[in-house]
């Protein structure tokens, strides 16, 4: 009889309790590289068995276009997970963006490695679009010199609840929910900036590169964009001793939701609509999972749901919350009206 693989049954509260109660001091690491992959399959399964024996935690992708990475590294092994991707030509210098500060909770809590058709999706179909004719590299020195210049503008390429806690100093700031509809919307919106000096950034840098691209595609001349994003913008202001011009929270996909970069906190609580915080929780009732900005005082009342209406929904048997979840999740998706952001 054929062994089946075993699967691990947890639950994913109990992972994340697992991974939170072992103790392992782990290291935060993002990059990215457009890199030809001739076999994505087999990268993957190289990559999964290594990082997966190394105890690497993380959501990374792949495809034939290259490969992008969120995940943390057990600190003590950091040597030896550095020395097998050096053994991978698709994985050369690459360079590592790591996090600027780790959470309270691990930012990852199982490993999971998806082949993709693209790294990020962006939703272009146009054929004569070349990715890699992206625009030049900005320092954050220059990214300062832009945000103080009054010939050059600087975008958010990132989504609303992104830029709702943190953004540079007047930046334009897209009212979106997703890159796709940022990049299809960008060449209109930034038409009246056409003759000045773009600058773009986003969180690590990754989306940019096909930003840039696609706005000289769309007879741009002037873009260029942040290298490594606002996570190496707040490494470079440490390192060379630079005022820092990005304001509030840098929001980060993994368990943390965010990174302080500046002190100040922009964002409104989305219960009261009145206290001042940019801490987001994801909604604790599953088909909801809403992502919310919520004051301590709003949080404790609420109990961590979203809604007094989460809250109970919740109490339903498991047979009757399953059978409303689909039309639950469709209805309740983005039903917080976001502050109104700067165009
Ligand atoms: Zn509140
Ligand atoms: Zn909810």
């Amino acid at each position: 009889m054929k062994s089946k693989p075993s699967r691990d049954l947890r639950s994913r509260a109990e992972k994340k309790a697992a991974i939170q109660a072992d103790g392992i001091a782990r290291t935060t690491v993002s990059f990215y590289r457009y890199v030809p992959i001739a076999d994505p399959e087999a990268f993957r399964a190289k990559l999964l068995e290594r990082w997966g024996a190394l105890g690497c935690l993380g959501r990374i992708y792949v495809a034939a276009e290259g490969i992008n990475a969120q995940m943390n590294v057990p600190t003590k092994l950091w040597d030896q997970f550095d020395a097998f991707n050096k053994t991978l030509p698709e994985l050369q210098s690459v360079p590592y963006k790591i996090a600027v500060e780790e959470g309270v909770v691990p930012s990852f809590y199982k490993l999971t490695i998806k082949v993709r058709k693209k790294i990020v999706a962006d939703g272009i179909e146009d054929e004569t679009f070349n990715p890699s004719d992206t625009g030049e590299y900005l320092t954050a020195a220059e990214m300062n010199e832009y945000i103080n210049s009054p010939d050059a503008v600087v975008v958010d390429m990132r989504n609303n609840y992104e830029s709702e806690i943190g953004h540079f100093d007047g930046a334009v700031l897209p009212d979106v929910e997703t890159f796709r509809s940022e990049l299809v919307n960008a060449p209109a919106l930034l038409e009246k900036y056409k003759d000045k000096k773009i600058a773009l950034y986003c969180t690590g840098g990754i989306r940019c590169e096909k930003a840039s691209a696609w706005l000289k595609h769309n007879g741009f001349t002037n873009v260029k964009h942040l290298k490594g994003g606002v996570i190496d913008y707040r490494h470079q202001i440490d390192r060379d001793n630079l005022p820092n011009k990005f304001k509030g929270k840098n929001f980060v996909f993994d368990e943390r939701l965010a990174e302080t970069i500046g002190d100040e906190v922009i964002a409104t609580c989305h219960l009261c609509h009145k206290e001042k915080c940019d801490t987001h929780y994801h909604c604790k009732f599953q088909p909801c999972h809403t992502l919310f900005i919520g004051c301590p005082t709003c949080v404790e009342k609420k109990k961590g749901y979203c809604s007094y209406k989460c809250q109970l929904l919740d109490k339903l048997p498991p047979k009757w919350k399953k059978r409303y979840a689909r039309y639950y999740a469709k209805k309740m998706r983005g039903h917080f009206k976001k502050t109104p952001l700067r165009k």
